[in-house]
């Protein structure tokens, strides 16, 4: 194992009806910014419940933060907070609303050009405003971590930072607040905590059996839950409970501490949004396996560990077990309703070049957990997924 820092000081408070509890988990004196994304808190009264739960506190909204976040939108809230002089800052929604809050936390409290950030990947951080979440969308684990990604929409470019001052206080988990998710948003869901679990367990092995096995019971519990979310009649609790803690576990800290961990797909999935729009888990879906299949040389040991105690693979020779394991990974993302090849998406081999042009303008030239990929790599995965 690797030598590793844990600590996550992010309060959870999971389960039906906890909303409620923003009147003892926002300070009683806070000036409260409320962020939102387009219309969903409103319409699915949430919005509203938090208001209520906020009580006699000052507050205001700032609404219209867009799937990957805009620097542009958010530095449209920085300039709310700063001028309403709001000392507290509170997500409502997905992963979208929840990233930006943390760059408009860091970036209120900062001094030169934010973009800054972003370029040096939070380093440059000194303090944030802060901040809590309700969670309306389980997926990017971003309630209890302390990353972010922002998308620069003039320059294209989709850049992610962290910073130990942006961890949320407090994250309010109501399962109940999934129901009305639309099926894209719950396969999209179960695919991004999918990678993030895969992107630090299916790394060059390290002898760490609690995170190996921390990691396989997410998976196991995707597998088992993901495809029901899609065809039940009516939503079932435990379901959307177990999908909301798997996500927020999946990316927490918790199974990445003293592993290698990858994320080069998830990289070379940022410029398939920044260039094309597509949603950030299903330029996951169209990477992983690709790159999976790319890597398997270096990813052996772990790769038929991840065959036979998730899918159950035993039979065969390596060759055609880590194959197996690739496929049947393809296959639970096809499940979920989510296309595996750029072709799926109306994207040719035309695409590649630009796209490798991008990652190479990015700095993204050196990813995953050997800095191994390089871009003539990122060729030859894209060029597989067409
Ligand atoms: P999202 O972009 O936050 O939301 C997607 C859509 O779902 C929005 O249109 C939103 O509508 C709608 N929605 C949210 N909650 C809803 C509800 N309860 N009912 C109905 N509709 C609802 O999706 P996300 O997948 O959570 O976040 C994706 C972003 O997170 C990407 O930018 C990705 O790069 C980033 N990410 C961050 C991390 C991290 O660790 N920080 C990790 C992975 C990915 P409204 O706009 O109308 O609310
Ligand atoms: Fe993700």
């Amino acid at each position: 194992m690797l030598n590793f820092d844990f600590h996550n000081p992010t309060h959870i408070a999971f389960g039906k009806g906890r909303i409620a509890d923003l009147a003892k988990l926002v300070p009683a004196q806070a000036r409260v910014l409320i962020l939102v994304g387009g219309s969903s808190a409103e319409k699915t009264g949430t919005l509203g419940e938090v208001r209520a739960a906020l009580g006699e506190r000052h507050h205001a909204t700032f609404s219209g933060i867009e799937p990957n976040p805009s620097y542009e939108t958010s530095m449209k809230a920085v300039e709310q907070a700063r001028e309403g002089g709001f000392d507290f800052l509170l997500a409502v929604g997905g992963g979208s609303v929840i990233d930006a809050a943390k760059f408009i936390a860091a970036a209120v409290r900062f001094e030169g050009d934010p973009w800054s950030i972003l370029l040096k990947r939070g380093r440059n951080i000194t303090a944030a405003l802060p901040f809590g979440a309700v969670l309306t969308l389980p997926a990017t684990g971003s309630e209890m971590n302390n990353g972010s990604v922002i998308t620069h929409r003039g320059q294209g470019a989709k850049l992610a930072f962290s910073s130990v001052h942006c961890y949320p206080r407090f994250s309010v988990l109501d399962p109940t607040k999934t129901y009305t998710l639309p099926p894209q948003q719950l396969a999209n869901g179960v695919v991004d905590a999918f990678v993030h679990t895969v992107e630090q367990y299916l790394t060059y092995p390290v002898d760490a059996r609690v995170q190996d096995r921390f990691a396989e019971g997410i998976l196991q519990t995707l597998i088992e839950v993901g495809p029901r979310l899609l065809t039940a009649p009516e939503p079932v609790y435990d379901d959307r409970a177990n999908l909301m803690w798997a996500a927020t576990m999946a990316l927490n800290g918790l199974i990445g501490a003293g592993v290698p961990q990858d994320w080069s797909t998830h990289m070379i999935g940022h410029e398939l949004t920044a260039a094309h729009g597509i949603d950030h888990a299903r330029t996951l879906a169209i990477v992983l396996p690709a790159m999976l299949h790319e890597r398997r040389a270096q990813k052996k040991d772990k790769l038929l560990q991840y065959g036979e105690r998730v899918w159950g693979i035993t039979q065969g020779s390596e060759d055609e077990r880590i194959t197996a394991a690739i496929e049947r990974t393809r296959d639970f993302f096809e499940r979920m309703g989510v296309p595996t090849r750029l072709s799926g998406y109306g994207l040719g081999a035309d695409a590649v070049g630009p796209l490798v042009a991008q990652l190479e303008a990015h700095g993204m030239v050196q990813l995953s957990e050997h800095r191994d990929v390089t871009p003539e790599v990122s060729r030859r995965v894209l060029e597989a997924a067409l």
